[in-house]
């Protein structure tokens, strides 16, 4: 595979996104010699207090994107759900990494699921809804409990609406408002895991270790590193997602959530191909985080160890959780985050904290 040439310190990489993630990626930058380069359609981002540099545009103007294109060497996302259309125009003016075929795979639940099932990778069983007679078949074909969820823009649990044997499906598939969607069967997990991987342009790639998620109402609240698994299950979880990201061409990096079943099959919920919030204790507890893995991956610098110093545990600060920022301080294996968000709304990912623990003090006996 052929390599590019590497973009030198003293680039300027662009992102795509305001949010925390890109803020995180800026910083890992920054460290690295890099200047950023912002484009999101918010005024105030967490991303930009951090920056060199901003652009404030809808992801549609293309004036403001060839400008953007123009000041940056290389481009890359901080959040999937940015259209297609201005991707692939910036496509034609710089690297983009990762490319249009990532994104427009992890956006839409239906592609993202016929992709794994074509690579013979498992999800929970699904069928394609786009109205409510297929919803009736589909529920029949899959049965109950199930979960209904829109193909596109859905997170953290929104867009979503859980079927059971009395649910009134008119209803449901009304309050969804959406013209495609996705029925798949309830999952009885043991727990929930996910990979990280990072690919370079040259094919290269690196693994973290697989992690276990509790989510709590639909949004993360906890990550643990490592995750008791056994080294099978452990080496299958790193296999899927590097077969996902050659496959995808991607460069940067991806995570794959998982399912563990209690007969201990590896059922793929869906990926992210960017940082994701699963990898934050990378920062604290690795020798190289997920976001410098992206600067370095999307500048086509070699990539560096992803090896665990620590074991760890991720806590999300939700909301009002900020709040006690004081008292994390106060806590010596404690590594606080904030995000910079002024306004705390219920829900709204605010920080994280990162506890660290000796190496390998955290794994469980399955090991
Ligand atoms: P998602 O929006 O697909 O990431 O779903 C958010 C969370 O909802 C997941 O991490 C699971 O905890 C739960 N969930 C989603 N889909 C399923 C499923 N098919 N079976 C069981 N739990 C699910």
């Amino acid at each position: 595979m052929s390599s590019p040439r590497p973009i030198p310190p003293g680039g300027t990489i662009g992102i795509l996104g305001g949010g925390q993630l890109g803020r995180m990626t800026a910083l890992a930058a920054a460290s690295l010699g890099y200047r950023v380069h912002i484009f999101t359609p918010e005024k105030e981002s967490p991303a930009t207090q951090v920056s060199d540099a901003v652009t404030v545009a809808a992801y549609e103007d293309e004036e403001a994107l060839a400008r953007f294109a123009s000041k940056v060497d290389v481009v890359t996302l901080e959040f999937e759900n940015i259209p297609a259309s201005p991707v692939r125009f910036l496509e034609g003016k710089v690297p983009v990494r990762p490319g249009s075929k990532a994104l427009e795979t992890a956006q839409d639940r239906l592609a993202e699921k016929r992709f794994f099932n074509d690579l013979g990778i498992a999800t929970a069983p699904w069928a394609e809804v786009a109205s409510l007679s297929d919803l009736k078949q589909a529920v029949a074909k899959i049965g109950t409990p199930a979960i209904l969820k829109t193909a596109r823009l859905g997170y953290d649990g929104k867009g979503q609406a859980k079927i059971g044997p009395t649910t009134d499906l008119a209803r449901v598939w009304a309050d969804l408002r959406t013209e495609r969607a996705v029925l798949e069967g309830f999952v009885t997990f043991e727990r929930e895991i996910s990979a990280l991987v990072a690919r370079g342009p040259d094919g290269g790639w690196a693994a973290w270790d697989i992690v276990e998620n509790v989510h709590t109402h639909h949004i993360l609240d906890t990550t643990t590193a490592p995750a008791p698994l056994t080294v099978a299950l452990h080496d299958q979880a790193v296999a899927i997602a590097h077969k996902a990201a050659e496959e995808l061409g991607l460069v940067g990096v991806l995570a794959v959530e998982m399912f563990v079943t209690a007969d201990g099959r590896l059922l793929v919920n869906e990926m992210a191909p960017r940082p994701h919030n699963s990898g934050h204790w990378t920062i604290d507890a690795c020798l190289t985080s997920q976001f410098e893995q992206v600067v370095r991956a999307v500048c086509a610098l070699p990539l560096g160890t992803p090896r665990r110093h620590s074991d760890a545990v991720m806590t999300n600060l939700i909301g009002e959780a900020a709040k006690d920022w004081q008292t994390f301080l106060q806590e010596p294996q404690a590594k606080l985050h904030l995000y910079g968000k002024t306004e705390m709304r219920p829900g709204r990912k605010m920080g994280h904290v990162t506890r660290l623990y000796p190496l390998d003090s955290l794994r469980s006996k399955v090991h």
